[in-house]
């Protein structure tokens, strides 16, 4: 069964959770062939090996150090609760924060490394409405925005107002004004948003929050590991970071394009001091999730003094390769069309001659992994590139592709 991601801004059904038939406890402990045999069946189930896989940022290995790491760091964990008896772990962690921070254009930022960029942007919002604290509190931001906000509204009492987009995904930024009133604490924009990877206008958001003295969280999921590093290789990269100086609060995650192990990202606020706004005499921890293992921050920081910039200019440079090759084998397929040039490492292409669908069926039959998304009416066919990807997979997903698209179904 095919399954369409709906629109921004539609109301979707209700997300089901199936289970399995009832499992018993075991009763007695199997071997380890056995256990790890038919784990590896079950995985097996999964729709695509993670080479074929491009539906998906996720697919596949983090750094090869990672596994270094795990042995060095297994056991040691980080919490806000108990920084004393894990200090060289909590450092790490710190220190990690703090070189995201510089690679963002601010070395004195505060923050932590949390659970994924669903939990930074929570954070961010929490953060917000602390600060800011007004009795029926209100966020602007892009329809394009990720799902997390939504969540973070439901959680904290927050109510959104969203800015539609156009056909290209930029904001009207010419409705913001009107939408500020006296219950709006924040903007939130996107650096950028993670359909098709569109920048919002961030400086313009940065204008106005300065302006009108707003709280400005700026989600860069997936920019933060990867403009920076387009940037230093000559790519006209407009500013998106903490340089823009009334930007408050940034999240990255470093699972996306950093090469970092699910799951780590960052929450990095200009002022340290604004996180006294979470009242944790109350809650003690700042984030969400608790316990953290410590592997995941001492990763991060071996990962980015591993890469310096140099090696992430390298991989960067290596991804976008991936995604030209992908981007001119789609172009060279009559019947095909982009739909709009890639900025960064996410690609989509429709069609007025082929059933979409069917392009995705039969790529699916021969194990490559894609996603079918809808906008504007069109269906479309979207591409993830991880940077463990090589010129090699993008080659046979072309063919493959080309296949497809000879037993597709024309419209
Ligand atoms: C991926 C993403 C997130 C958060 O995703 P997680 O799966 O929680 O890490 C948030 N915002 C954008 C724009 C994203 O692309």
């Amino acid at each position: 069964m095919v399954r369409l991601r709906r629109e921004f801004g539609e109301r979707g059904e209700k997300t089901s959770i199936p289970m399995p038939p009832p499992v018993p406890f075991p009763k007695r402990g199997k071997s380890e062939s056995v256990v790890v045999n038919s784990l590896q069946k079950k995985l097996g189930q999964n729709l695509y090996q993670s080479e074929k896989n491009f539906g998906i940022v996720y697919s596949g290995a983090p750094h090869p150090l990672v596994r270094v790491i795990q042995e060095i760091a297994e056991g040691t964990y980080i919490a806000d609760w108990e920084q004393e008896m894990f200090k060289g772990t909590y450092m790490v962690e710190k220190e990690a924060v703090r070189m995201v921070g510089s690679l963002l254009g601010n070395g004195n930022v505060g923050g932590f490394i949390t659970s994924g960029g669903t939990e930074s942007n929570l954070v961010a919002m929490r953060v917000a409405r602390d600060l800011m604290h007004k009795k029926h509190p209100e966020v602007i931001l892009p329809i394009t925005a990720h799902f997390s906000f939504r969540s973070a509204a439901e959680l904290l009492g927050l109510k959104l107002r969203f800015l539609p987009v156009d056909a290209n995904l930029h904001p009207d930024m010419d409705r913001v004004g009107g939408m500020i009133n006296q219950n709006t604490i924040a903007l939130v924009c996107s650096a950028p948003e993670g359909f098709l990877g569109v920048m919002d206008p961030v400086e313009e958001f940065g204008e106005l929050a300065a302006r009108r003295d707003l709280y400005l969280h700026v989600d860069a999921a997936f920019g933060g590991f990867i403009l920076p590093f387009m940037r230093e290789l000559g790519y006209d990269i407009p500013p998106f970071d903490f340089r823009i100086p009334s930007v408050d609060s940034m999240m990255t995650d470093g699972h996306k394009l950093g090469l970092m192990p699910l799951t780590t990202s960052f929450f990095l606020l200009r002022k340290q001091e604004n996180l006294e706004s979470i009242p944790t005499e109350d809650t003690v921890i700042h984030t969400i999730t608790s316990t953290k293992p410590g592997i995941k921050a001492a990763a991060a920081w071996a990962i980015m003094n591993r890469m310096g910039m140099d090696g992430y200019k390298q991989s960067t440079r290596h991804v976008l390769g991936v995604v030209r090759i992908l981007q001119e084998g789609i172009e060279s397929i009559p019947g095909l069309d982009l739909v709009m040039k890639p900025l960064i490492t996410i690609l989509a292409f429709k069609s007025d001659v082929y059933d979409v669908a069917s392009i995705f069926e039969q790529l699916r039959k021969m194990g490559w992994g894609t996603e079918l998304e809808s906008w504007e009416g069109a269906e479309m066919i979207r591409l993830s590139v991880n940077p463990n990807r090589d010129d090699e997979h993008a080659k046979l997903f072309i063919s493959a592709l080309k296949q497809a698209v000879r037993y597709a179904k024309k419209k």
